[in-house]
């Protein structure tokens, strides 16, 4: 294990914010987690998970230990006639696995091709896409417990998996993935329920295909994190309740929703902001995208004070207008290394 001091992190986070880490560790092999809390416990940091940084804020001066995870490996753990369990090293490319698992012809997560980072942090706000969530394919995620101070599975339904949520998301300091077993499908089982992806599938309804075609819608409205340093969506689709769904429609019948099982209704972030005006704006070196609202995009070596600026902005335009609060989905963290809550 090596620890290095003062270490920029703008190359290792998608929105390339500048952040200077008091103290960086890259950890290749689950028992190095314990080397590591114990180097921290005895300077006494708080500990930062950092995976592929794709969903991360981080302020510009960070005095803690930043646990780089670089854990590697695929292996299947068993095999019956319709199923394939499968654990996967935490430093694994999401994209790079999801595009193995369709080469072995295992199916289930061909819909969550191209979302940027590693697979250990896919459990943590349950990625989703194109209507599939990770967490319908786990089984179970491989933690350390910093509570119980011992390794530890948790099962998928422990993980209390929901919209963008997991227990990560409830106990954030206490968890670090080091694996995560999934299940996947031996035979195809295409889901394609979701926006205009049967129409771009067509005939050809194979896997290879399906994830052919969300790549490629993904490409056409997504910006490329190298070209516009980006977090992807920045808010969650908020959820509402009919009445306040109800409220919102009288004025303007054309929002796009979905309902939710519960009666709830989920409206689109995206267009809450577009007709705010913020399409393509920009408030000093941090703007809205110009192809897809609901993405902030850093244009210029933005601090995290200028991110901030923008996009407690456009929450309050979003709340002017439509009296709906935007949360938003990346996680923010304090100079110490904590995370912390957005505010409005
Ligand atoms: C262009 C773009 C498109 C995106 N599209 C989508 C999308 O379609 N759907 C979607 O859900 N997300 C999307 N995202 C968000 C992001 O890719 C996902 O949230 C992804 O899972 C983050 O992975 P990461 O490795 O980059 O995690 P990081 O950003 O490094 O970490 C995110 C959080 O998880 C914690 N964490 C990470 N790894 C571990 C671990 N091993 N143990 C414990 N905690 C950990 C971190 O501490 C941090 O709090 C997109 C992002 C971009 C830039």
């Amino acid at each position: 294990m090596h620890v290095q001091e003062q270490v920029q992190l703008k190359n290792l986070n998608t929105l390339n914010l500048n952040a200077i880490a008091s103290h960086y560790v890259q950890i290749n092999q689950p028992s190095e987690v314990i080397d590591a809390l114990a180097f921290a416990e005895q300077h006494h940091l708080n500990v930062l998970i950092l995976s592929g940084g794709s969903n991360v804020l981080l302020p510009q001066h960070i005095q803690a230990l930043v646990l780089h995870l670089n854990i590697q490996g695929i292996d299947v753990l068993a095999e019956d006639e319709d199923t394939i369990t499968v654990k996967v090293g935490a430093g694994q490319v999401w994209h790079d696995f999801v595009l193995y698992s369709t080469q072995q012809q295992w199916f289930g997560l061909q819909n969550l091709a191209l979302i940027p980072g590693l697979v250990g942090a896919s459990p943590v706000q349950n990625i989703g896409a194109y209507g599939v969530e990770a967490g319908e394919f786990i089984e179970f995620v491989q933690v350390y417990d910093r509570e119980l101070k011992q390794f530890d599975s948790i099962s998928a339904q422990d993980c209390h998996f929901a919209y963008r949520h997991s227990i990560f998301k409830d106990h954030p300091n206490r968890y670090i993935i080091v694996s995560v077993t999934f299940k996947l499908l031996k035979k195809a089982d295409l889901k394609l329920s979701y926006g205009d992806l049967k129409q771009a599938v067509g005939d050809d309804q194979t896997a290879e295909n399906l994830q052919n075609q969300v790549i490629h819608i993904r490409q056409s409205k997504l910006p490329d994190p190298k070209e516009y340093p980006n977090v992807g969506s920045f808010f969650k689709n908020p959820i509402l309740t009919a009445a306040e769904f109800g409220k919102i429609a009288q004025q303007f019948p054309n929002i796009p929703h979905y309902l939710q099982a519960n009666s709830n209704v989920k409206v689109a972030a995206g267009w809450l902001i577009d007709q705010t005006g913020w399409k393509g704006k920009q408030l000093g070196a941090v703007g809205m995208f110009h192809k897809q609202a609901l993405v902030l995009v850093n244009y210029a070596d933005a601090t995290l004070a200028d991110v901030k600026n923008t996009y407690q902005t456009v929450q309050s335009d979003v709340k002017q207008k439509f009296n709906v609060q935007l949360e938003p989905e990346p996680v923010l963290y304090s100079e110490q290394g904590l995370i912390q809550a957005h505010h409005a």
